[in-house]
């Protein structure tokens, strides 16, 4: 019986040309067409292997340190999309009970999948 292939569409986001990709997964084999260089067609992998997003929230502080306010945080570096509600989840389920600033990791290695999750704000003094 004849494999069927897998086919997604992906805008590649490594850099600002965008180049509009093809990567198809049949059997064991994946090709990438549309790229234009060697860093685009490891993205088109990536996309079909295990694809990877940013992600910004807020997490709660402890309101003795400052009051109702929600500190903006986002991950350092992308997290696999397949995590992505599981992270946003343990961000809401955090109360922060130190005052941190600006670029300080507010959740080291987020659910064990090697990304730190830090501020993207100084928590205010009272
Ligand atoms: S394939 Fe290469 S040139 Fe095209 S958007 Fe991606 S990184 Fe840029």
């Amino acid at each position: 019986m004849e494999e069927t292939a897998e086919i997604k569409k992906v805008t590649c986001t490594v850099c600002p040309r965008g180049c509009q990709m093809t990567v198809t997964r049949k059997g064991g084999e994946i090709t990438v067409e549309g790229a234009t260089c060697a860093r685009g067609r490891a993205y088109g992998r990536e996309e079909m292997l295990d694809p990877k997003r940013m992600i910004t929230t807020t997490v709660r502080v402890d309101p003795a340190i400052a009051g109702d306010f929600l500190l903006p945080v986002r991950s350092r570096t992308p997290v696999p999309k397949k995590l992505l509600i599981a992270v946003a989840e343990e961000c809401r389920k955090t109360v922060l009970s130190r005052r941190v600033r600006i670029g300080e990791v507010v959740i080291p290695d987020v659910l064990g999948c090697g990304v730190d999750m830090v501020a993207t704000a100084d928590v205010p003094e009272e």
